[in-house]
């Protein structure tokens, strides 16, 4: 738990948000700012600020993307999606507790913008 980062008060249940699944790991919840119809974040309920900073050997980016696409499959997204991490400044990262963007519910253009 990291005080001023606005993921972890998610968490802790201090600021509110639109709770998709929740397990003992992880946390999912609707993207305030949606760039698709579907735009779930999926996040480590313990603070790590970037896949960089995830130590070897540890699991949690797989289950992050092993949670994405059951979420993926109870939103019925059977024509595709897209899995996205957004890695440091010129990542276009802006919020520094690592979460996978789950984008679906139209065409995804590539490359991005
Ligand atoms: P990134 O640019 O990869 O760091 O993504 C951060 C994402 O968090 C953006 O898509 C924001 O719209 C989203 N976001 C920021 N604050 C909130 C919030 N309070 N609730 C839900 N999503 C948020
Ligand atoms: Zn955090």
């Amino acid at each position: 738990m990291s005080g001023h980062c606005i993921f972890c008060k998610i968490i802790g249940r201090e600021i509110p948000a639109n709770i998709v699944y929740e397990d003992d790991l992880v946390l999912a919840f609707n993207d305030i700012h949606p760039a698709a119809p579907v735009h779930v974040l999926i996040i480590p309920k313990e603070h790590v600020e970037t896949v960089e900073d995830v130590p070897a050997g540890d699991h949690i980016v797989a289950f992050l993307a092993e949670r994405a696409v059951a979420i993926a499959k109870q939103l019925n997204l059977r024509e595709g999606f897209r899995l996205v991490i957004n890695n440091g400044d010129n990542g276009g990262q802006t919020v520094f507790h690592l979460h996978m963007h789950l984008l679906g519910g139209r065409f995804m253009t590539w490359p991005p913008g």
